[in-house]
């Protein structure tokens, strides 16, 4: 059934899109040449049989059809406000829980739209679409903002996202998709558009919205730590696609430097552990390192470099130190 009121909402999200998708680290030649803009519902769905439940939806799966084609999203609203009555809440430090519980449906809101919309919804493959013929200048090639070279490798015809990335591609996707939402839902304007004003020009982090802010980088340190019990240490393998793209940016956020985000614990096993992240440096320290990761994901991506996408993942989203119980 379609919520309406939530519907506007995304429908507006969809509208500032294109003023949007520029605030993203990668240069325009990185870009799809022309944002077709999606239909964005929200749904409260009745029924849903399946062995897992997304929150939201971006579809096809397919990057050369969304690409040439377009896509639509869903939003699941009674699927991501869905929670167990008193369900217990690890990991949050009882200082942070009233803000957490009070705004983690609007903040989850807030990140699933972005996720499906400017994540899944974003990025140009390179490509030689059929032989001799390219979907960008062959014969100067864009500049790649991560070595400042020009690019050597794109996509050959006949060869998609899925037949390149393999085995790897739904997760580097998913994690694609969540930086995106880590550093856009720092946007003032778009949490504008969920609702959330402090009314002044400047971004206040004490302020109401900045608590959404908040929440939504406290609920993705959260799922990061979460995510270790769907990954096997025997075959050193994850079992969940997401889980796996949010443990990488936990470890993202972790390495943001200045104590940005700090997993506190004195008991040896862990059990008292809980997560410390300096608000005040979200939009200093935590959005950049998102970035950096994110730039580096995306431009791989977009160039067809599974080699070194696989390279960086493996380490980005690697279980060691302090994560399999021993030293820190
Ligand atoms: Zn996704």
């Amino acid at each position: 059934m379609v919520n309406k009121e939530r519907t506007a909402a995304f429908q507006k999200l969809v509208a500032v899109a294109p003023a949007t998708i520029p605030k993203l680290p990668w240069p325009a030649d990185f870009e799809i040449d022309e944002f077709t803009p999606p239909d964005f519902t929200s749904l409260e769905v009745l029924s849903f049989a399946s062995s897992g439940i997304p929150a939201g939806i971006n579809i096809p799966n397919y990057d050369d059809i969304r690409q040439d084609l377009g896509f639509k999203n869903v939003s699941l609203g009674n699927v991501l406000s869905a929670k167990a009555p008193n369900e217990p809440i690890p990991f949050i430090h009882p200082e942070d829980l009233e803000v957490y519980q009070e705004n983690r449906d609007a903040a989850f809101e807030v990140q699933v739209g972005i996720h499906e919309l400017l994540g899944h919804g974003t990025g140009k493959l390179l490509r030689e679409t059929s032989p001799g013929v390219y979907n960008f200048n062959h014969s100067s090639p864009p500049i790649n903002p991560i070595t400042g070279k020009a690019i050597t490798t794109h996509y050959k015809p006949n060869e998609t996202y899925s037949s390149v990335f393999g085995a790897l591609s739904s997760t580097y996707e998913e994690c694609r998709a969540e930086c995106v939402a880590m550093a856009l839902s720092c946007d003032f304007n778009i949490l504008k558009i969920f609702g959330f004003d402090t009314g002044k020009r400047d971004f206040d982090m004490n302020s109401e919205t900045g608590d959404v802010l908040y929440t939504s980088y406290l609920s993705m340190a959260r799922a990061g730590i979460v995510a270790m019990e769907l990954w096997d240490p025997k075959s050193q393998k994850w079992g969940q696609i997401h889980m796996q793209a949010r443990y990488g940016i936990l470890k993202t956020f972790l390495e943001a430097g200045d104590g940005f985000c700090v997993l506190d614990y004195k008991k040896e096993d862990l059990s008292d552990l809980t997560i410390k992240l300096d608000r005040s440096k979200i939009l200093s320290h935590g959005r950049p390192a998102v970035e950096k990761v994110l730039q580096k994901l995306h431009i791989y991506k977009c160039i067809a470099d599974v080699e070194s996408a696989r390279k960086f993942y493996d380490e980005l989203t690697g279980v060691e130190g302090r994560f399999l119980g021993g030293e820190s």
